[in-house]
């Protein structure tokens, strides 16, 4: 038998130990976890604030850089930047969103037009019918 190999989940932090990669989905996301360079043993040997802090840490690094950034140690002691760059971010975000709005209205709008459209002919094709 194969030993069991510890598993997480890069999006929701849930772990988990199985035996073949392919069984290593996460239940609540539905994506393929991630598997954890940590003898089976080991893992268990930890407790469970251990555990968490390890798996927290392998999100992290995995992350995309503004994540690495904020919490790379040095850049907690200052306060000023980080908050420049979240608000920098949160401002990106709320840009994004707007722009991405437009696009769902803009679709809309295209979408009622084309119903509008068939509707016509449907009335056209049924007059020519009755003529
Ligand atoms: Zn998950």
């Amino acid at each position: 038998m194969r030993e069991l190999s510890v598993y997480y989940c890069r999006k929701c932090g849930y772990y988990a130990y199985y035996h073949l990669p392919k069984n290593a989905v996460c239940p609540r996301c539905r994506i393929s976890m991630t598997l954890l360079n940590i003898r089976y043993q080991d893992f268990m040997n930890l407790d469970l604030e251990e555990r968490d802090r390890l798996i927290a840490c392998r999100i992290i690094e995995s992350s995309p850089t503004l994540v690495h950034r904020i919490c790379r140690p040095e850049e907690l002691y200052n306060q000023r930047q980080l908050i420049g760059q979240l608000v920098e971010e949160v401002s990106r975000l709320s840009e994004e969103n707007r722009e991405l709005n437009h696009t769902v209205d803009w679709m809309h709008k295209t979408i009622w037009e084309q119903l509008h459209r068939t509707q016509e002919l449907e009335r056209a094709l049924e007059q020519q019918k009755n003529a």
